[in-house]
């Protein structure tokens, strides 16, 4: 495994960007190291000229991120070769799988533009073949039921240098190992009575191939096949298979599964020699997994994060997961740029934020209209303006898309400008409205500020202004007046009030959780440690038990300001917007209407992302 790249190296690292030129658009996708071998294989003809793939989510948990980079991966490369990808539930776990999740993992991968067909599949689809199969490898000498303790398997599955010791069940008889299967198959034992394993090899420098567990006991029912079973299928077992059974050609998945794939490879080419499965065979490839800073990608802590309402829900829009990014107004377009230009590698390596949302950025701007938001709204008022007047200024939606065309801002002489753009005593550098100053009024004339009002207490409460007609935007001669300034404003008589939330990243710091979470991050990368079944002991290890070493509470590092809630003025034009309808709100950053709590006479918009990153001047202390 690789030392990881400081996130500002892993900025400029991988692949190259290639997905879109510079006007947006398409340019030939960079290869990689899975292009060439399928490239290769159609040459040679390995399959036929057949590339069907398949993305194999574990119907527990929402996705996140990180199954963006496979679902695209998977997908785009079957696309990219007239082939197909099945979306495959890999439901072998009847304790912690839901209808709820695969609802929603379905809804995600459509919303990422993709389509499995009618190949929709489960791995509970194929129960009854995997315990034909069992039986099959009973009959070849090649599995025997063991009725070890889980604790006994354990023990005697040795270590990374010592080999494991045979259990004493090890040799029974075919007919025997046939009858007590049989008999787990028909619930006559408790859990963890027996398993069933493969007779492989216990002194295997592998610890996958010493004789891994691949049934075992579990009074459960489960949410596709109910009380039919009472014994399941471990994953290693029912990955391959249901590849076989598919016909996948190429099976990709990531790096943690590099130790199984002689194990994966063993089971089918048994099979095969026993003319159970047809050939060709699935080959398997493994790839680095997305690992990205500012966020954590392990279920595990996601649900925590949810169930101790460190965020509103799954879909919250500062959640990595797909539901919250597509509340956050993140783009399916943009995903598929982020992934590539992060590309795929065998090394592991960490992505920064700033790659992700500037992939946002550059999508958005090619899509999202212009309007006119104040977020922190003072009164400015022209002073000479006519009271009862109201002029249009019109303002492109569109500033590189003329063809979008313009939209009406009326001008009046009571207007909202940002508070910020107005300092009684201007720092240096500042070009906005103090007493004496001139600026532009965006889209609309060159005002000259002369004072404001205060309350009792001091604090601002209008600035005054006196404007020049001479100056209007778009008539002849009006540029001829240089003004540095240029300030967005709203007329006071018609803006609307919207609910803003201003989102921003979740955690303070690129890795939550680490000894040193500015830098260099120490030990494995996050869900890189074991996959989530432990096969040889007979039982499932859950994850958590499995996963890296805490350093220190991932919880400590939550950004405190991820979340801002603030009443704003925007453009009338915004309370038709519909739900997910996104915007750039000039000089404040993407925006989108909120998918759940928008609606008629209740504008609510979602800061996607700002115009800027402001994130890496911080990372990097200047
Ligand atoms: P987690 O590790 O977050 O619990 P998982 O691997 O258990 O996720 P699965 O439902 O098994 O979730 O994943 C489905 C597919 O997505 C698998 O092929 C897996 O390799 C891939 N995948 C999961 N996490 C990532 C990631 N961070 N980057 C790329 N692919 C991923
Ligand atoms: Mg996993």
């Amino acid at each position: 495994m690789t030392k990881h790249a400081a996130p500002r190296q892993a900025a400029a690292s991988p692949t190259p960007a290639q997905a879109t030129g510079a006007r947006g658009a398409p340019v030939a996708p960079a290869s990689n190291f899975l292009r060439a071998i399928i490239a290769e294989d159609n040459r040679s003809g390995k399959y036929g000229g057949r590339v069907v793939t398949r993305f194999p989510p574990e119907p527990n948990g929402y996705l996140h991120y990180g199954h963006a980079k496979s679902i695209i991966l998977n997908f785009g490369l079957a696309a990219e070769n007239g082939g197909r990808c099945h979306l495959r539930f890999d439901d072998t776990n009847p304790v912690k799988e839901d209808v709820e999740f695969e609802d929603s993992i379905a809804e995600s991968v459509r919303w990422l533009g993709f389509d499995w067909g009618p190949h929709r599949y489960h791995a509970s689809d194929y129960y009854d073949r995997l315990c034909t199969f069992a039986e099959w490898f009973i009959g070849a000498g090649l599995a025997y039921v063991d009725s070890q303790t889980a604790e006994e398997v354990r023990a005697s599955r040795g270590t990374l240098t010592a080999p494991g010791t045979a259990s004493p069940y090890r040799d029974r008889p075919v007919a025997e190992n046939l009858d007590l299967f049989r008999r787990m198959r028909a619930g006559e034992f408790p859990d963890g009575a027996h398993v069933l394993r493969l007779r492989i090899d216990m002194a295997s420098p592998n610890v996958n191939m010493r004789d891994p567990a691949i049934y075992r006991i579990r009074h459960a029912s489960h949410h596709r096949t109910g009380s039919k079973w009472c014994i399941y299928p471990l994953y290693d077992y029912t990955h391959c298979i249901s590849d076989a059974l598919e016909h996948i050609t190429h099976s990709i998945c990531t790096l943690e599964f590099q130790d199984h794939r002689p194990l994966y490879d063993w089971v089918i080419e048994k099979l095969a020699d026993g003319g159970q499965l047809a050939r060709p065979l699935p080959q398997q490839y493994e790839f680095a997994r997305l690992n990205l800073s500012y966020v954590v990608l392990s279920k595990r802590r996601l649900i925590q994060l949810v169930a101790n309402r460190h965020v509103d829900g799954w879909d919250d829009p500062r959640m990595p997961t797909l539901v919250g990014a597509r509340r956050r107004g993140f783009t399916p377009e943009g995903f598929r740029l982020f992934a590539e230009r992060i590309g795929v590698s065998k090394a592991d390596s960490w992505i920064d934020m700033s790659i992700l949302e500037d992939c946002m950025r550059e999508d958005l701007n090619a899509r999202a209209q212009r309007r006119i938001a104040v977020l922190d709204p003072l009164k400015l008022v022209i002073d000479n303006f006519p009271a009862d007047h109201a002029e249009d200024c019109l303002a492109p939606n569109h500033p590189q898309q003329p063809e979008q065309g313009r939209r009406v801002l009326p001008l009046t002489r009571e207007l909202w400008i940002e508070r910020d753009d107005y300092a009684e005593v201007p720092p240096k550098g500042y070009f906005r409205l103090s007493p004496g100053a001139e600026v532009r009024l965006r889209y609309g004339y060159v005002i000259r500020c002369t004072g404001a009002d205060k309350d009792a207490d001091g604090n601002v409460v209008a600035v005054h202004c006196t404007y020049d007609p001479s100056t209007r935007s778009g008539t002849p001669g009006a540029e001829a007046r240089k003004v540095k300034g240029n300030v967005h404003w709203l007329s006071s008589g018609n803006a609307i009030e919207a609910e803003v939330r201003l989102y921003d990243r979740l955690f303070a710091v690129p890795f939550p959780g680490a000894r040193n979470p500015w830098g260099q991050r120490d030990g494995d990368p996050e869900g890189a440690a074991p996959a989530r079944a432990e096969v040889v002991a007979g039982d499932l290890v859950e994850e958590a038990d499995a996963a890296e070493p805490v350093e220190r509470d991932y919880l400590d590092d939550l950004n405190a300001d991820s979340k801002r809630t603030i009443r704003a003025y925007v453009e009338p034009a915004l309370a038709a917007a519909a739900a997910e309808d996104r915007f750039q709100f000039e000089r404040h950053g993407y925006f989108v209407a909120d998918l759940k709590d928008h609606g008629p006479g209740r504008p609510v918009f979602n800061r996607t992302v700002t115009l800027k990153d402001s994130w890496s001047r911080r990372a990097s202390g200047t």
